[in-house]
């Protein structure tokens, strides 16, 4: 599958520049080389893109999402298990982990074809008088969409944002990462066995170059990755004036408070602070417990991580993998030794498990947390959970959104009400209350980070709209030849004087 995957991306790109090296970062095995798409194949790629676009557009909303039901049939069945061995063989995660990315893919297909139609079609709405003039506001795609995509999560990323842009009309170039580019191009075959004109969902390979390449061709670009690269997609946007979503870094908190349920809260730290061995942007990395109940939830936390399978088989009992790159290995080390010189008090964890393979490292917890420790304020991205004391709640909250970062949070509490009134003081994208992560993965629910963890949301309604732009066209339906040549004519004139008072006896004449 790998061969056929060069290939097609080779086909892509007839003359290929520099390649670079894919490794399996369990085995260190060599898995396929890539070419680095140079800038001129990107703005080749781009062109194919346009002009394919015109005639994605005209094809019925109706038949593009048959196309991606198509795709998503493919995805839940037959080839589900292939995507599940490249996803694994090129990140490391575990089976269940890389079996949730297919999942994911399907549920965000199930709904956007579900209101595709709904939100796209033309709105009405209410202009200048409504009687006298008619208004609707049509939804249009943007054009070319790039995709700039991390490692982690190397199916979802590419594919989750770009289901909805494909259905809004747009034709989309994907720049998958260059540690995991392989999941994103089985991918795009299938889009294209379900029907999808190839060179409506292309793919280029490469590095940050390739990347900052694509910034420079498309109509729009999402970007998921970290807080440094997100700021350089930006500037280069903002420069030629290119809408754009930003998916950045995290350092998310879960605050338990003294009512909860504590067996549960700590079952959902450890799940939730571990999957993907703590490579996930909304990974809970502190959490922040009420001064009573601290012992007894470090104790839970225990007996939980005491239970957890760290390996590399198959079978869906081994909870945690391998972490998918060096530079991750030596920052989560980094952050260990940092907070233990600080006076951190280790739990569990804490050593790498070169026996296991070269990227292995223990699930970690520390308790004793304190803010000057590099985990309680940098994104780790790594198996290390930093647990913390606070005397009530406003501690709680102050902690909890001390850092540059607000992506994601939880809250755990038996009092829900109280529980969602507590939710709005966290400075972050979503809240979720006696569960974890479960936002990103609610396809109804917009997702997404304030402060340094981005801008724009995915998921619902706006994670379509997003994608296209909104034409106002206003018809009045009883033109006239104006009295003067001007625009304030004493029809208007009379229309601005009487609107007011009208539109108070008759409101619905108004908006
Ligand atoms: P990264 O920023 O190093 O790379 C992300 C992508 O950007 C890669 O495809 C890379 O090739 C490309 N890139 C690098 N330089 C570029 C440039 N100058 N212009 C354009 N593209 C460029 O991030 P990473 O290490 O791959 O991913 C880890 C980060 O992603 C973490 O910070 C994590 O929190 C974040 N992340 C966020 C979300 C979210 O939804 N908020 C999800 C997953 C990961």
């Amino acid at each position: 599958m790998i061969d056929q995957a060069e290939r097609y991306i080779a086909s892509l790109n007839p003359t290929p520049p520099a390649e670079f090296e894919v490794h399996n970062p369990v085995t260190g095995e060599l898995i396929g080389r890539l070419p680095n798409s140079s800038p001129a194949e990107v703005a080749a790629a781009a062109d194919r893109a346009r002009r394919a676009q015109s005639l994605w557009a005209a094809v019925p909303v109706k038949e593009r999402c048959r196309m991606i039901d198509r795709f998503a049939n493919l995805l839940h069945g037959p080839r589900r298990e292939d995507l599940i061995k490249v996803i694994r063989q090129e990140n490391g995660k575990v089976y269940s982990g890389a079996f949730a990315e297919t999942a994911v893919i399907v549920s965000t297909c199930d709904y956007y074809t579900k209101n595709a139609e709904k939100w796209l079609r033309p709105e009405r709405r209410v202009p200048f008088v409504r009687g006298i003039y008619r208004g609707h506001v049509h939804r249009k795609p943007l054009g070319v969409v790039g995709n700039i995509s991390p490692w982690n999560y190397p199916l979802v990323l590419s594919l989750m944002d770009m289901i909805p842009a494909l259905l809004a009309g747009n034709s989309v170039i994907f720049k998958p990462s260059e540690i995991t580019p392989y999941s994103t191009i089985e991918a795009v075959k299938l889009l294209h066995e379900a029907g999808l004109p190839q060179d409506v969902a292309q793919v280029i390979t490469g590095d940050g170059r390739t990347g900052a390449a694509l910034v420079d061709h498309v109509d729009y670009i999402m970007f998921t990755g970290s807080t440094a690269t997100g700021r350089k997609v930006a500037m280069r946007a903002a420069e030629r004036l290119i809408p754009y979503s930003l998916e950045l870094g995290g350092n998310d908190a879960m605050v338990v408070l003294r009512d909860a349920d504590i067996h549960k809260a700590a079952a959902n730290a450890v799940s939730a602070g571990f999957e993907n061995s703590g490579q996930l942007c909304m990974s809970v990395e502190r959490v922040i417990v009420e001064e009573p109940v601290y012992e007894n939830f470090l104790a839970e936390m225990q007996a939980w991580h005491a239970q957890i399978n760290m390996g590399t088989g198959d079978s869906m009992d081994v909870h945690v993998g391998s972490l998918t790159n060096q530079r991750e290995l030596e920052r989560t080390q980094a952050h260990v030794e940092d907070a233990l010189a600080k006076g951190g008090r280790l739990i569990a964890g804490g050593q790498p498990r070169p026996d296991l393979g070269p990227l292995f490292f223990e699930p970690t917890i520390i308790a004793d947390a304190r803010p000057d420790m590099l985990a309680m304020q940098d994104e780790t991205f790594g198996p290390l959970i930093m647990v913390a004391k606070a005397k009530d709640v406003a501690e709680a909250l102050q902690l909890a959104n001390s850092t540059p970062y607000g992506l994601s949070s939880s809250l755990w509490t038996r009092d829900t009400r109280r529980g969602e009134e507590i939710a709005l003081g966290f400075e972050s994208g979503d809240v979720n209350i006696n569960a974890a992560l479960l936002v990103l993965g609610s396809p109804d629910m917009e997702f997404g980070g304030v402060k340094e963890s981005g801008v724009g949301r995915r998921n619902g309604r706006q994670g379509l709209l997003k994608y296209t732009v909104p034409q106002s066209i206003l018809v009045d339906r009883f033109p006239k030849v104006p009295d003067a040549p001007t625009i304030y004519t004493r029809r208007i004139v009379w229309i601005l004087r009487l609107m007011r008072p009208l539109k108070r006896w008759l409101p619905f004449l108004g908006s």
